[in-house]
């Protein structure tokens, strides 16, 4: 069990009770006329984010917590409280749906999250109690998903080369009986995946493509691809200081993928998986690749540099032209793509483009029941001209400062068949500061709606 939960019922458990301003005066209602005088006589207000702790008259010892919240719906209410409260064992005082308390328990586990490679973990943590009505197995597979990819985010470059990050692919595939296969030898790589080739050959540190299979071969496939650049200084075309600073976190596409792999494998859903991780490192170096080289991709179009550190869609598009060729019933593809779509949607907002409607709409259905933001912005046709070569099929960045998300999505189109249903996230991967379950630092998004879009789909 994660050490963050308890299910232990005799345990002293101290409630804690989420209120809004409105609400206090019903509440008081509630407690003992001690408590009441306490409150009254520090002017407790129940403002969003105040917490007061009622101790025992008796003992001294903490009996009741109160907690300041701006609106109880919001799951994100519990995910703050595991860095405040001191160590011990609380329970939600509230009365909530399953569904809330689900939630609930989810953010509190997201929020008591820490990356200890480098520094100390602070082990005194306070506990919630997880009641036999909840589905623990599930709020545990979802918040081991979350840490799984936040730490490999979070792992700095030099610690999470393209060898690393293949061997952490291999180290969830073993641990969950999946099978894996690394394409790391350079001739085979240049003849199947002549992209990711091109992009990676730069750096020191050999690219790779892994490929990893579970389930059974009957089974609905579902395909998963991640970017897994695991520094992107830009190549030649290099970035700004300011811009490289978080590169380390341009491989939490693969990251994405194999967490979301993980849970599935974990849940047993009735599919049959694979996961795609092209990964490379995009360096500066005289053998890196440059602008106006023409390279090869696996599906035979030819492309027009014209940018370097529009490297990620390059290491996509053979890895999707990979997963196309056995029709998978469902694609899907994450990737830290581009500076467009934070513009767009901002940090915490990933953007998702998808080629048909019916699963584009359910999606952010569940998306919303399961307060995981997405925002799907449109495979807007005539952009394509964007990407036009005088020399080459295609240009690997726009001409045209404009609709960078939208170019970038539809150049990943010009490799997925349109029966082939698909969906792809450009998101961030990053906490960019610490919001109440959401420490700074590599974050997993999408992955809550995604899970539940495909339980539902393949769990009869
Ligand atoms: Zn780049």
């Amino acid at each position: 069990m994660l050490n963050c939960y308890t299910t232990n019922h005799s345990e002293e458990l101290i409630p804690i009770l989420a209120l809004t301003e409105l609400e206090l005066a019903s509440k008081l209602t509630q407690l003992n006329a001690w408590q009441v005088n306490y409150l009254n006589s520090v002017a407790y207000q129940a403002k969003p984010g105040s917490l007061v702790y009622l101790p025992k008259p008796e003992t001294g010892q903490l009996e009741l917590v109160l907690f300041g919240v701006e609106n109880i719906q919001d799951m994100w209410v519990w995910g703050g409280l595991p860095v405040l409260l001191p160590a011990g064992s609380y329970m939600i005082g509230n009365k909530l749906t399953s569904e809330q308390l689900q939630l609930a328990a989810i953010a509190w586990g997201l929020g008591a999250y820490q990356y200890t490679r480098y520094k100390k973990a602070n082990l005194d943590k306070p506990k919630l109690f997880i009641a036999s009505e909840l589905n623990y197995q599930a709020i545990e597979h979802n918040v081991e998903a979350a840490y799984l990819a936040r730490n490999l985010i979070n792992t700095p470059a030099e610690d999470m080369g393209p060898a690393e990050l293949a061997e952490a692919a291999c180290q969830v595939a073993s641990k969950l009986d999946a099978k894996v296969k690394i394409i790391r030898d350079t001739n085979e790589l240049q003849q199947a995946y002549p992209a990711i080739y091109a992009v990676g050959k730069g750096s020191e540190r050999k690219p790779c493509m892994v490929d990893m299979q579970w389930g059974n071969e009957q089974d609905p496939k579902v395909t998963l691809v991640g970017k897994g650049v695991c520094f992107d200084s830009g190549g030649l075309n290099i970035k700004t200081g300011q811009g490289m600073r978080l590169m380390k976190k341009d491989m939490g596409g693969a990251a994405h993928a194999l967490a979301l792999a993980q849970w599935l494998i974990q849940a047993k859903l009735p599919i049959r998986l694979r996961v795609l991780l092209p990964i490379v490192e995009n360096s500066v170096s005289g053998n890196a690749f440059r602008p106006g080289d023409i390279i090869q991709t696996r599906k035979g179009l030819t492309v027009e540099i014209d940018n370097t550190d529009a490297e990620g869609r390059l290491i996509l598009c053979d890895a999707l032209t990979q997963a196309v060729e056995e029709q998978p019933e469902l694609l899907i593809d994450f990737a830290t793509l581009t500076g467009a779509a934070r513009v767009a949607l901002g940090p915490d907002m990933p953007a998702l483009f998808a080629n048909q409607d019916a699963i584009a709409n359910q999606l952010l259905e569940y998306a919303q029941q399961e307060q995981d933001p997405i925002w799907r912005l449109p495979l807007y046709k005539p952009y394509r001209e964007m990407l036009k070569s005088s020399l080459a099929d295609l240009s690997n960045a726009a001409n045209s400062p404009y609709a960078g998300a939208i170019t970038a999505a539809l150049f990943l189109q010009e490799f997925v068949p349109n029966q082939i249903p698909w969906l792809h996230f450009d998101l961030m991967a990053w906490n960019t500061a610490t919001k109440p379950g959401r420490p700074e630092g590599g974050e997993a998004m999408t992955l809550r709606a995604l899970f539940k879009y495909l339980a539902a789909r393949y769990v009869k």
